[in-house]
């Protein structure tokens, strides 16, 4: 007798685990502003991590405040026929959404009285619009931006938002075919920091994140994110004092084919933490890595060498 096919759904109970996840988490800007908080007491950067705190407030705020612009066509069928990310950052249109978020981000800064950033609030305000089309090219595309700098995150924080709230409404099923290991299967861009993450369909498996959507794409552990070797990837880490090697919260993956390194965050040491924010919070270990001779592979758009 021929095997049955089932077709009522009842496989569903064996779950794969997600290749991708969207960020679908409507409040992920403002949880990642109430860990920006938390993670900047004490630390040597807590002016810079609050100041973040508030970006990340403007960005839930102006995430919620128009719908997503419309994926092309051409874009889906691209990404479903050939694997192309349909929202690959360099070559994606922007809509005018973006100039809009920007906007709302510049000016609930303002009305959080953030000290210290007027100077870049105000150049921003008086940007036209092809300038900010001109500087966000250059941010997505990691052009160094010393004379701009003061201005990046918060481009970085408009990008961030516009990309997300499309990624979000995005089907996942057209996106089985995207599947370079170290780039964005949705807008084509670098992860910030991969993050083994617990509970639920997730558990136990390693995920990218992605710097710009903020979607989660699975990689097998101890695989370079950047050159996709298992050859010569080591940990290094920063310690606490009176901590062990194991018990840190986060290690600098480096590779010695390519010289590269990525942050990996451990959920079970917290379960609160944000690969972003994180990644502000943990620039020391930056500077121990580079101080290894590895450049780090993926960028935080929150950040320019510069700006703090
Ligand atoms: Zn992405
Ligand atoms: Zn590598």
């Amino acid at each position: 007798m021929a095997t049955p096919i089932i077709i009522d759904g009842t496989t569903d109970r064996v779950r794969k685990t997600p290749r991708v996840v969207l960020p679908t988490n409507a409040d992920l800007f403002a949880e990642r502003a109430v860990r920006f908080e938390s993670v900047a007491m004490g630390n040597a950067m807590a002016g810079y991590l609050q100041l973040m705190a508030k970006v990340a407030r403007a960005q839930h705020a102006a995430l919620g405040r128009r719908a997503a612009a419309a994926v092309p066509e051409a874009a889906t069928v691209a990404s479903r026929d050939y694997g192309m990310p349909p929202l690959s950052a360099q070559s994606h249109e922007r809509s005018a959404n973006w100039h809009a978020d920007l906007a709302d981000i510049v000016s609930d800064m303002h009305a959080q009285s953030s000290n210290g950033v007027e100077t870049a609030l105000a150049a921003l305000a008086a940007l036209d619009e092809n300038s900010r089309e001109s500087l966000a090219d250059r941010v997505l595309a990691g052009t160094s931006l010393d004379d701009e700098a003061a201005l990046v995150p918060f481009i970085g924080a408009a990008l961030q938002t516009y990309f997300t709230r499309i990624a979000a409404t995005l089907d996942i099923a057209a996106l089985e075919n995207c599947d370079v290991p170290g780039i964005c299967p949705v807008c084509a861009s670098r992860p910030v920091a991969s993050v083994l993450r617990i509970g639920g369909e997730q558990a136990n498996l390693r995920y990218l994140v992605c710097s710009l959507c903020a979607t989660e794409w699975n990689m097998s552990r101890i695989q370079c994110s950047s050159c996709d070797t298992d050859k010569s990837v080591k940990y290094l880490v920063l310690q606490a004092e009176g901590e062990s090697k194991a018990e840190a919260a986060t290690r600098a993956e480096t590779c010695d084919e390519c010289k590269s390194y990525l942050k990996i965050f451990y959920q079970e040491k917290d379960p609160h933490l944000d690969p972003t924010a994180d990644d502000l919070a943990t620039l020391a270990l930056d500077l121990l890595v580079d101080e290894q001779g590895y450049a780090r592979s993926g960028p935080n758009l929150l950040f320019h060498p510069g700006t703090s």
